[in-house]
């Protein structure tokens, strides 16, 4: 223990810094004390300090910016590993908070909404990644299957105003795939047994009709 000469108080010798000159060669003021000491100089004079910072600043941006950049770049290689277990920890620990924010951002930013999208067909485009990706998809099935699942159910009616255009199309273009529908509902035949024959004289049988209805229609409009 050690009474501080300055404040006068009781304390354990290790609240006193380490000198030479001291008595058992610790300070005579605690550690307390001579920060705020240290604190009152500086704030002393603080307006003209600031000043002097910023001019400081100024004159020496680029010395500065460099050394900041190689400071950084250098904490950077040295806790490659820690930096990325952090931030992997802080994602999952904000995923929600995050996610929110980046929906937030693109709705203000459509351009860049753009830019992201244009960006994500590009890099997905790129060799390795589609062979990558073709190798996940193999290996994660089952996983697909569950979240297209998920998808499905958290966006009903989405889905539904999605599938309904699909059709939709499927009929203005009498594509096969709507013309086996019919037949499949009409003969009940399985895939197997419709044949590209059928489905041509399907596909003509459908246009006439349409042809004639449109007719008919124009006959009643017009009359
Ligand atoms: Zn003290």
């Amino acid at each position: 223990m050690r009474v501080c000469k300055k404040c006068g108080e009781r304390k354990s010798i290790n609240e006193f810094v380490k000198s030479k000159r001291g008595l058992y060669g610790r300070r005579y003021t605690c550690n307390k004390c001579r920060n705020k000491r240290a604190m009152d100089l500086y704030y002393k004079d603080h307006d003209r300090r600031l000043k002097e910072a910023k001019i400081y600043r100024e004159r020496n941006k680029d010395k500065i910016n460099e050394r900041e950049r190689k400071c950084k770049k250098q904490y950077r290689d040295k806790n490659r590993e820690k930096l990325k277990q952090y931030f992997r920890e802080y994602r999952t620990k904000n995923r929600e908070r995050i996610n929110k924010c980046k929906i937030e951002w693109l709705n203000k930013n459509p351009e860049a909404r753009i830019r992201r999208r244009l960006y994500q067909l590009a890099y997905n485009n790129k060799p390795h990644v589609k062979e990558r990706n073709k190798e996940y998809r193999k290996n994660h099935k089952e996983m697909e299957i569950l979240s297209k699942k998920k998808y499905v159910n958290n966006n009903r009616e989405k889905v539904r105003i999605c599938g309904n255009k699909y059709m939709k199309r499927q009929i203005d273009e009498i594509s096969d795939r709507y013309i086996k529908k019919l037949i499949n509902q009409v003969y009940n035949l399985s895939k197997n047994d419709i044949t590209q024959d059928l489905i041509e004289s399907w596909r003509q049988t459908l246009i006439n009709k349409r042809l004639i209805k449109s007719k008919r229609n124009e006959k009643i409009s017009t009359s």
